[in-house]
């Protein structure tokens, strides 16, 4: 059984981003993080964030507001983030508080700026297989992963479990564009172990702890397991159980150390593509003009 970690993969996209921060000298691609209230979960993302951009030679910064921030004190906020031209990325920790019209918020998002893909315009350009959009950096990190270790696509069935916007939709149409012979499968599907045990790749966005065992999974298939989840103990686990499903998987992610690791590697990765595409309208010149052309593509993992 071949253990999937994630470490390995961002470290490969932690090179490409270290390479574009040399290479563009006085360039900073810099996230900016909009959290409104103190959600634990949010600040301890926010903190894995910055922590690995500072590694990366990027920089995170982040934009809090009061959870009873006005409406009107919000956009204003957003807007002024959202035109800074020295702020390449952005991400809002969601949900947000029920006064702020998360809608009117989405709509103004540049799209070149939404490196979690929550505007409309980057969601069409999934669906569509579009290469430009920026994907949800879960999902993304899915597939970095299969590519990163050489895991066949191609032809073959995968089965996600869970079907949110972030996660199981996008995941299938990125599966998609890499051939994949793609079911979604839900609370509501029916004989779920019989469907996920005809999976290749079989990838488990419940948000259950250890729902997933040996029984869903078909011999030498390989697990991702995208579930983030504390048990009775407090212990982080995944949505599978890692004692049984390694019994029948020829491959398999850790949590923690899988698709969590890889998320926040490819929102960096995301920063700096949009730094790109930034720089490419306001005419910034790399020090080598060919270098993005051969280097600064992600796909090319697969290749090294
Ligand atoms: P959601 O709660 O939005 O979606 C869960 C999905 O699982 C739903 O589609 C739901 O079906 C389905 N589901 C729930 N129970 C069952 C069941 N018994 N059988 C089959 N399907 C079921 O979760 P998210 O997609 O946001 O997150 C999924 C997991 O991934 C969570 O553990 C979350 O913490 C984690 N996560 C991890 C990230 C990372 O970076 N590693 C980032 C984001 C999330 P239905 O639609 O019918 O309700």
């Amino acid at each position: 059984m071949l253990e999937l970690r994630g470490k390995l993969v961002a470290d490969q996209l932690k090179d490409k981003c270290l390479d574009f921060v040399n290479k563009y000298n006085g360039l900073l691609p810099t996230l900016a993080i909009i959290r409104v209230g103190e959600k634990p979960d949010d600040v301890a993302y926010e903190r894995n964030i910055k922590k690995r951009f500072i590694s990366y030679g990027l920089e995170a910064k982040t934009y809090e507001m009061p959870e009873n921030v006005s409406n009107e004190e919000f956009q204003e906020t957003f807007d002024f983030i959202n035109r800074d031209p020295e702020i390449h990325g952005i991400i809002v920790m969601r949900p947000l508080p029920k006064q702020i019209d998360e809608k009117a918020m989405l709509m103004k998002l540049n799209p070149l700026k939404d490196v979690d893909c929550i505007t409309p315009a980057n969601v069409a350009g999934v669906m569509s297989g579009d290469p430009e959009a920026f994907a949800p950096c879960t999902a993304q990190a899915v597939v970095e992963i299969l590519k990163a270790y050489h895991i066949p696509m191609e032809g073959k069935n995968a089965c996600i479990i869970g079907r949110s916007m972030v996660v199981g939709r996008p995941l299938a149409m990125l599966l998609l564009k890499e051939n994949c012979t793609v079911t979604i499968c839900h609370s509501k599907t029916e004989e779920l172990q019989e469907v996920s045990r005809k999976a290749d790749i079989l990838v488990a966005a419940v948000g259950r702890p250890k729902m997933v065992n040996s029984s869903y999974v078909k011999t030498d298939a390989a697990v991702l397991d995208v579930g983030i989840n504390v048990d009775k103990d407090g212990n982080l686990v995944g949505d599978c159980d890692w004692d049984t499903v390694t019994l029948n998987a020829g491959a398999a992610t850790p949590v923690p150390g899988g698709v969590g690791t890889v998320t926040t590697a490819v929102l960096a990765t995301h920063v700096v593509e949009a730094a790109k595409k930034q720089i490419d309208f306001s005419g910034f010149k790399a020090t080598e003009d060919s270098y993005l052309e051969e280097a600064w593509n992600p796909t090319s993992l697969s290749k090294k």
